[in-house]
């Protein structure tokens, strides 16, 4: 970097701000919807869309009903979803969770078949499928048991790849989990098949929405001895390192707008990996309260927020945002 800028009056920085077409010639980071994962939650049932009360605007979906919104995502040029499911039946190890027929196997099937392009990634954790809605099995005591967590989510991982996912996203924050999940999909042919890593997924007030999203919330205790404290950035590294050498194929982190350091520096450390982040549920809601509220011009602030993502190093930006987003890039474009 060049620091020997002439001082003013020679140097006026305003001069390239003069116009639009002007700012947008020396725009250094923009926002398209091939930055943008989609998230979709999907349910049992039939004709369900039954809208998120914490998260306006975004829906729980059953099956039956998946076909049309996923064609009208792909119209809108949005390249990926990321599923998430609710079971029928919740239980101590989660049974849904692998199931041939469990629901997010249906959803990946009737996804594919319906618009093939689509790029299927599917959220791998214990939490949705489990009674007690920790990310891993427990112990008597309640503690969450980490190697034992990782055969499920080998076998978790392999189901939606059978079903046809094209990248299976972890979310547990359990130790040697990529590992686990790699060498399960390799050998059982899917040697091919990336994995996204929830490399650094703190332990957030933001995921607050997401929980009734979900139906996914502890019944008891929280989720600090996995997720990781917001306060450290250089374990972040590390996290993030640990995957890495596992075999992780593209990284993530969770939430955003509160992390933008962290993707920062993970995006310097690792330029040669795809970087994701989360724009969470929280994140999220509170732009929508606030835009209803009318504090906020939704419009403006979402694109600011969103272009801050890529700013700080993400390539790729999960958020519910998305097909707004994308709706209004296309518009002033
Ligand atoms: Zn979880």
């Amino acid at each position: 970097m060049t620091n020997n800028f002439p001082s003013f009056p020679l140097s006026r920085p305003r001069r390239l701000r003069q116009s639009a077409a002007l700012r947008r010639m020396v725009r250094e980071t923009t926002l398209s919807p091939a930055d943008f994962i989609y998230p979709l939650f999907v349910q049992h049932g039939q004709d369900v869309r039954q809208e998120i009360s914490s998260m306006p605007g975004q829906y729980r979906w059953s099956i039956d009903r998946l076909a049309d919104e996923v064609r009208e995502i792909a119209e809108l040029s949005i390249p990926a979803v990321l599923l998430f499911g609710i079971p029928a039946q919740k239980d101590p190890v989660g049974l849904e969770n692998f199931a041939t027929d469990g629901i997010v196997q249906q959803a990946i099937r009737e996804i594919k078949t319906a618009v093939p392009e689509m790029v299927v990634v599917t959220d791998v954790c214990l939490c949705e499928y489990t009674d007690h809605g920790h990310c891993g099995l427990l112990d008597e005591m309640g503690n969450v048991l980490n190697d034992e967590t990782l055969e499920i989510l080998g076998k978790t991982a392999v189901s939606h790849a059978q079903a046809g996912a094209d990248i299976v996203a972890p979310s547990g924050m359990m130790d040697g989990m990529i590992a686990a999940i790699r060498e399960a999909l390799d050998s059982a042919g899917y040697p091919g098949l990336p994995v996204m890593s929830y490399a650094v997924k703190y332990a957030s007030a933001f995921y607050g929405p997401f929980r009734d999203a979900a139906d996914g919330a502890p019944k008891f205790g929280d989720r600090k001895t996995h997720q990781m404290d917001p306060g450290n950035a250089r374990e972040a590294l590390r996290e993030a390192a640990i995957d890495v050498a596992e075999g992780a194929d593209f990284l993530m982190v969770k939430p955003g707008l509160p992390y933008l350091d962290v993707i920062q520096r993970l995006s310097q450390t690792y330029p040669e990996l795809p970087l994701a982040a989360y724009n969470v549920s929280g994140e999220y809601s509170m732009v929508k309260a606030a835009a209803a509220a009318g504090w906020l011009d939704e419009q403006a602030t979402v694109l600011e927020a969103l272009l801050g993502f890529k700013r700080a190093g993400a390539d790729l930006i999960i958020t519910y945002h998305a097909k707004d987003a994308a709706r209004w890039l296309t518009a002033v474009s």
